[in-house]
């Protein structure tokens, strides 16, 4: 007796939404059903805005933050401080650095990091355009603001490496203890850069 299956096309909704992060195939096919029956689904808004946000986003050409005009919302903005840029690992990392509201200067996203394990070469980074972009844009200083493993120490090694002979100012993020956390719970690389990042609280 042929085994009987969903029709095709509730097979392919099922098979493109296990490709989602974080979706298995149980989840898929509990996701597609409740899109195939629920009152409440509305599939052809979702359809809508997928594809709204597949044909008006774009990163950037400047920074690479997602924009949907010519420039994103940050560089479009004439009260931005021209003379920083923050380089970030990826354009999810600005809005969790705008929402602290302590820096008001410009981002570049290089769109991932040097990994050598993972075929990640310096020339796969949107490393050349932070070059033109400090040639052209004449900024005072670059702040890398890496992850603090391997990858990213490595990433913000070979930047700072890089920039040596050019006119600008290169920092990092200071790295330093948990908020809310107590020194007991620090892990010694924690406490190390913490103790080396230390800054002045009265001189
Ligand atoms: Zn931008």
């Amino acid at each position: 007796m042929k085994r009987v299956a969903y029709p095709p096309a509730i097979q392919a909704l099922t098979a493109e939404l296990k490709r989602l992060p974080g979706i298995g195939p149980r989840s898929a096919e509990r996701i597609a059903l409740w899109m195939l029956q629920s009152r409440d689904a509305r599939p052809l808004e979702i359809a809508r805005v997928i594809r709204d946000v597949h044909e008006t986003i774009h990163a950037c050409p400047r920074c690479g933050f997602f924009a949907t005009e010519a420039l994103c919302e940050i560089c479009a903005d004439p009260a931005r401080d021209l003379a920083l840029i923050c380089v970030v690992e990826q354009p999810t990392e600005i809005l969790p650095l705008e929402r602290t509201g302590v820096f008001r200067g410009l981002y570049h996203t290089l769109g991932g990091r040097i990994a050598p394990l993972d075929h990640i070469g310096p020339e796969d980074l949107r490393i050349d355009t932070l070059i033109e972009r400090i040639k052209a844009e004449a900024p005072a200083e670059i702040i890398l603001a890496l992850g603090s493993d391997v990858e990213g120490e490595a990433t913000a090694n070979y930047l700072a490496q890089l920039l040596r002979d050019l006119p600008v100012q290169v920092t990092r993020l200071a790295q330093g203890l948990p908020a809310g956390g107590g020194l007991e719970h620090a892990d010694e690389l924690t406490l190390t850069r913490a103790m080396s990042g230390r800054t002045a609280v009265k001189s």
